[in-house]
């Protein structure tokens, strides 16, 4: 298929009757009700005033709803801005005002449907939706996302992952983050609906539900990120789960520590699980690390996908180490309204991630750190997420994130904010296990333990922004 309207009616009229849609405790739609809803969708939008390349909000939370509103907006030959519920009312203005939206398609709006509508005018090149950035380092930023794009990224994550082609109605997806991130919307949503398999929808994570639906749904291919890996394996409703129908798991959108890889393939212990790195500014993914490397290189992203040009720009002497850049079909052109970051971002054509990665012996990828995370300790460069990973595996510890201390003498020292939901955190303890795993310069000189969860957002993001507001360092 050339667009994404041509990869829906092609399962369509090949299978009507396999499920496309499914809202864990809410609507069922096949292929055919999905096409037939959607393009009603589609001609309500029509009737509204919306014309190709004009901006529909998609602001359901995640259900048959939220898949009904995108297809219907694709379907007119609109744009899908996919609206993160999740943030807190201004915020949600500043995207529906940045975006200019026409319609906006809510909670608190039923979905027009008028006579069924089929754009028959798009091309690979045009925009199907925009979505924005976590908002991580800054302001969210609209990343426009072309037919082309989502195509060639189902593509390659289907070869990476090693997804036969003919997979059809087996492929069985289920999509426990949110659906306006790129990670469930093109690493899942997408990819059943160009395989002709189905998305089953969790309006919200429960994970005794999530749990019960491996089976009770058919899955057969998970993705998640891993800060709800880590809550599923500790769960309780988790113990002795019936897994066996997982081929594939995939984790993604942050740092995973080792210890939860080899904790996972433990659990899944048919499952072939895969590291996908990635981001919004790239349709999802960038590198892959093959589920045969999975656990002896869980420190690695492992390699670029199919159709991803990388490259590193040194940021010191070494010239495997530095800032990740990135070019291809999948990787946007600009961002939305914002010609200042996109020309900052996009440089000759390659797209700097702000991602600091080494490149090994072999070609895979370690992602050192995010350049704005890096401590500068002296002169020592001390990665938050080399670090994080040792305490994430020390006794009693649940979460763990490790921010730059400002310090007079040394410019920066390293701090650990630990959180756990089981017993206590021994500190001196957490430190010791430091010292037995990590070179002297590196060990956290400050530590402060919360009694809150860590601030993550909807992708299982550590905020740090947030972080270094709330948290007070005392003495060392
Ligand atoms: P903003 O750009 O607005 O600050 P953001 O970069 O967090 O927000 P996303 O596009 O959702 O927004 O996230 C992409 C980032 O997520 C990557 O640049 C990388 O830092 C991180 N990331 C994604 N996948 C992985 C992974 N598998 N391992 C480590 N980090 C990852
Ligand atoms: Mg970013």
């Amino acid at each position: 298929p050339a667009t994404l309207p041509e990869m829906l009616r092609a399962h369509v009229d090949a299978r009507p009757d396999v499920e496309a849609v499914v809202e864990l405790g809410g609507e069922r739609l096949t292929y055919a009700q999905l096409w037939e809803r959607a393009s009603r969708v589609a001609g309500g939008l029509r009737a509204a005033g919306v014309r190709h390349g004009d901006r529909v909000a998609v602001r359901y939370p995640a259900g048959t709803d939220w898949a009904l509103a995108f297809w219907g907006t694709v379907l007119a030959g609109g744009v899908a801005v996919a609206v993160n519920t999740r943030s807190a009312e201004p915020e949600v203005e500043f995207v529906l005002g940045d975006a200019g939206v026409k319609v906006d398609l809510s909670a608190l709006t039923p979905l027009p449907e008028g006579d069924p509508y089929v754009a028959d005018e798009l091309e690979p090149s045009h925009v199907a939706a925009l979505f924005y950035t976590s908002g991580t380092t800054g302001r969210p930023k609209g990343v426009p996302t072309t037919h082309r794009a989502f195509l060639t990224n189902s593509e390659n994550l289907i070869r990476c992952l090693g997804i036969p082609g003919d997979v059809g109605p087996d492929l069985r997806t289920l999509i426990s983050v949110p659906l306006f991130h790129v990670t469930a919307c093109n690493a899942q949503f997408m990819v059943a609906a160009y395989l002709g398999g189905t998305s089953v929808i969790m309006p919200a994570l429960d994970l005794p539900r999530l749990t019960e639906a491996l089976p009770g749904e058919r899955i057969s291919f998970m993705v998640t990120v891993p800060a709800v890996y880590s809550l599923l394996l500790r769960h309780p409703a988790f113990a002795g789960a019936d897994v066996s129908g997982v081929r594939w798991a995939a984790y993604g959108g942050a740092p995973i520590a080792p210890s939860l890889v080899r904790a996972l393939q433990a659990a899944f212990p048919q499952t072939r699980l895969v590291n996908g790195y990635g981001m919004t500014e790239t349709a999802s993914l960038i590198t892959v690390m093959p589920h045969e490397d999975a656990v002896e290189h869980a420190d690695s992203v492992g390699y670029a996908a199919p159709s991803v040009d990388i490259g590193v720009v040194p940021v010191g002497d070494d010239p495997h180490v530095g800032e990740l850049v990135v070019r291809g079909v999948t990787v946007t052109t600009g961002y939305w309204n914002r010609p200042e970051a996109t020309e900052e971002t996009i440089v000759d054509g390659w797209l700097h991630t702000g991602d600091i990665v080494r490149v090994d012996d072999a070609g895979r990828v370690h992602i050192v750190d995010r350049s704005k995370d890096i401590i500068n300790r002296g002169g020592e460069n001390i990665s938050s997420v080399e670090v994080e990973a040792v305490l994430l595996s020390a006794p009693g510890v649940s979460d763990a994130a490790v921010l730059a201390v400002p310090d007079d003498v040394m410019g920066e020292k390293v701090g650990a904010v630990l959180f756990t939901d089981r017993d206590r955190i021994d500190v001196d303890a957490v430190i010791a296990h430091c010292r037995d795993h990590l070179a002297d310069f590196k060990i956290p000189q400050y530590a402060t333990v919360v009694a809150e969860a860590l601030p993550r957002n909807a992708g299982g993001k550590l905020l740090k922004n947030r972080l270094r507001e709330q948290v007070r360092w005392g003495a060392p």
